[in-house]
């Protein structure tokens, strides 16, 4: 772990030159208060103008500073002068910070018996930190399947705050305040690597806010809030470096999935697939395949399947899956990305996809690696889909004319002509004159454009 040389002038560069100069005066006078280095966080309290000390840390990473945090109110532009205090302190008086690491380190040699001792007397000083000890204290060793102690004890928590019963618009306000919170305060645990403690937390809130929506109103607010709960959980999940109970999590919050409201499913399932993709998922897989025939957002759970099964490199499964439940523009996807081009196109001529899914096709990778893929993906289409090939010619038509080059007006030049011969064949010539006149009309200023498709006329 190689911890960043900082400089005053980074410093600098992140504030303003009066908090710049503010946090050095703080500096100076000795307002950094502990600071102590716990992996990458810094942090320590800064006496400001109030009695009681500010809170301020900041992450580090191996080129510099990845955040900075501090409690007090600042709120204009760049880190406000505690922060820039802490930071001076790190660069001008290193010795003075606690290394949590070191003294670990030598904390674990110690017999228990001392280590008691020592959390006794630590106790005696800041009897704030019973509640804590106690929740550690509460936790069983080896968690019991299908549970995590942690989320078990916050969400007794959480349903103190919902109270019992039903809650009218105006209560249900106040509880969310007061679940928001505990949202900020998860934050604020993760970033100081607390991770485990702030995503059972998360859990604890999405669990219970999906649990006591039937006694609510039902307004958008409880999603809302879960939505946000879910993004906050996914964010600190994938920052953690440390192995965490994530799958468990994961198991858990699927399984509330096929008991929630149809309305959060979407929520669950993408924290679901976010969080996926390193781990093993076998019995997840197997979870939803259980449950699919009664899952009533079945394509959702279909969607997640099929994200697990390519994070796991099941294609065959994969495969077996897109085609089961006609998921067509996975399907062709999948079967060009592992690189079965003839099962793709096969596929492509007997399967309608949409304008759109074709659009996203010819953006794809896959339109780079295969060559003339735009070419072939149209021929294929105006054999056995030409209402569907007709608008995606409009589009490459459109786009074309828009980068106003010669060589993409004489591929214009050439999808007209296919486009014509498309028409006739579906004998729609009126609708070729129109298109053909709208589109003279609107570009009655190319030039170019009209000297390279001169020649083509409306076909009355
Ligand atoms: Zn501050």
């Amino acid at each position: 772990m190689q911890l960043p040389e900082l400089t005053p002038h980074q410093i600098r560069s992140r504030c303003t030159e009066q908090s710049f100069e503010r946090g050095l005066e703080y500096f100076h006078a000795g307002a950094i208060g502990n600071p102590v280095l716990q992996d990458w966080t810094l942090l320590a309290t800064c006496q400001g103008s109030l009695p009681r000390p500010y809170r301020t840390s900041a992450e580090l990473m191996p080129t510099g500073i990845a955040a900075t945090r501090c409690s007090c109110p600042y709120d204009a532009e760049g880190d406000c002068k505690h922060i820039v205090a802490l930071l001076l302190t790190y660069i001008e008086a290193p010795e003075t910070i606690y290394r949590i690491g070191d003294l670990l380190a030598t904390l674990a040699l110690k017999p228990k018996s001392s280590l008691l001792q020592i959390l006794s007397e630590l106790l005696k000083r800041n009897p704030e930190l019973a509640p804590i000890l106690q929740v550690d204290a509460d936790v069983p060793d080896t968690p019991p399947p299908g549970q995590l102690p942690l989320v078990e004890v916050y969400k007794e928590r959480i349903d103190q705050i919902f109270g019992s019963g039903f809650l009218e618009q105006h209560q249900l306000r106040d509880v969310l305040i007061q679940l928001e919170k505990l949202v900020q305060h998860a934050e604020s645990l993760a970033q100081v690597g607390e991770s485990e403690f702030a995503l059972a937390i998360l859990h604890a809130l999405i669990h219970q806010s999906i649990v006591r929506y039937a006694d609510t109103l039902q307004w958008g607010e409880v999603p809302q809030f879960v939505n946000k709960c879910t993004k906050t959980f996914v964010q600190i999940a994938t920052n953690e470096q440390e192995p965490l109970a994530l799958l468990e999590h994961c198991r858990l919050l699927l399984q509330l999935s096929f008991e929630a409201e149809q309305v959060f499913t979407p929520f669950l399932t993408h924290l679901i697939e976010q969080l996926c993709s390193t781990q093993d998922t076998t019995d997840l897989q197997l979870t939803i395949a259980q449950h699919l025939d009664a899952c009533l957002n079945r394509q959702t759970y279909v969607r997640l399947s099929l994200a697990l099964y390519q994070h796991a490199g099941k294609t065959d499964a994969y495969l077996r899956l897109a085609r089961s439940e006609r998921e067509y523009y996975l399907l062709v996807h999948a079967l060009f990305t592992c690189q079965r081009d003839d099962a793709a196109w096969k596929t492509l001529q007997e399967c309608s996809l949409s304008v759109d899914e074709h659009w996203d096709l010819l953006k794809s990778p896959i339109a780079k690696r295969i060559p003339n893929f735009t070419d072939k993906l149209l021929t294929c289409l105006s054999h056995h889909d030409p209402n569907t090939a007709v608008p995606l010619y409009h589009k490459l038509i459109e786009q074309n004319v828009l980068s106003r080059k010669r060589e993409n007006y004489e591929k214009v030049h050439e999808y007209l002509t296919a486009l014509k011969t498309l028409y006739q064949r579906c004998h729609q010539e009126n609708q070729w004159d129109t298109y053909l006149l709208s589109f003279y009309k609107q570009h009655a200023r190319k030039r170019l454009l009209l000297q390279i498709i001169d020649g083509l006329n409306p076909t009355v």
